[in-house]
């Protein structure tokens, strides 16, 4: 029903899944959920990303490094080179990690850490300047939501975050539409619901950069993905894949999860 709806957009190839734990596991038991996710099989269409907690990256890459199709990513990173900065992480160092992508302005970041656009738009060029792959997340609180305004917030975190970028930078970024009130509540976005945003920030993209760029960023949904609805999710037109939180712990889930193309 929806896809003879919607107006198909040229959806772009490269389909990502990546698996945010967030603040969870140990080093043992990370390294034992990798182990499970990477005994699975995964098509060479789909690149598939771990982002354990820093103390466990070392650990994830040893066991992901002979894995074609896994990459290492991390949850964040601070935008300086180096220097006092106590507690933080620099792109440099993510990259002689092994890390291939970032995931930048997560909402409980944005939240918790009372992260700015501007702030993660610093972070965004870091990232690019060490050839890291940010997962830009973007999506709007509920109060937005009910009140008809959340196209106009997000085109604003895109504006704010990204549209400083150049045309090259752009093409570095993946996307994820992450609604809040979706994030760890078991309400997922609706196909509607989803392939609206979607589209609305492809369209963005390409105002602003043009199309043939638009069409290749990744944009991924996240937000109470799981085994059950993501076939459903990603074969909307404009959803190139998944951010997964609570069902990226879970090997079984996830390895479904990344084969629901
Ligand atoms: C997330 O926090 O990025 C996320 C998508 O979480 P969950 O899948 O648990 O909703």
């Amino acid at each position: 029903m929806l896809r003879d709806s919607v107006k198909f957009s040229e959806v772009a190839k490269k389909k990502i899944v990546a698996g945010n734990w967030k603040m969870n596991k140990t080093i043992e038991e990370g390294t034992a959920l990798a182990k499970a996710v990477a005994a699975g099989k995964f098509s060479s269409r789909v690149t598939v990303v771990l982002c354990p907690p820093f103390i466990n990256l070392q650990s994830v890459q040893k066991v992901i490094a002979r894995k074609k199709s896994i990459r290492l990513g991390a949850q964040n990173l601070y935008p300086e080179p180096h220097g006092a900065y106590t507690g933080e992480v620099s792109a440099e160092m993510l990259g002689a990690a092994g890390v291939s992508y970032v995931i930048l302005g997560h909402s409980e970041r944005r939240q918790y850490f009372h992260e700015s656009d501007e702030f993660i738009s610093r972070k965004i060029k870091a990232a690019l300047s060490k050839g890291i792959t940010p997962i830009f997340c973007c999506g709007e609180p509920s109060e937005i939501r009910h009140a008809g305004k959340h196209i106009a917030y997000v085109e604003n975190q895109l504006h704010n975050a990204l549209f400083n970028l150049t045309e090259a930078e752009i093409s570095g970024v993946v996307i994820a539409y992450e609604p809040i009130w979706a994030i760890g509540t078991g309400l997922t976005a609706s196909p509607q619901q989803a392939q609206e945003m979607h589209a609305s920030i492809r369209k963005l993209l390409k105002k602003r950069f043009g199309a043939t760029t638009a069409k290749n960023i990744p944009i991924l949904y996240g937000g109470s993905c799981n085994a059950g609805n993501a076939a459903e999710l990603f074969t909307l037109p404009d959803v190139d894949g998944g951010l997964i939180g609570g069902a990226s712990l879970n090997a079984e889930d996830f390895i479904k999860i990344a084969n629901s193309f």
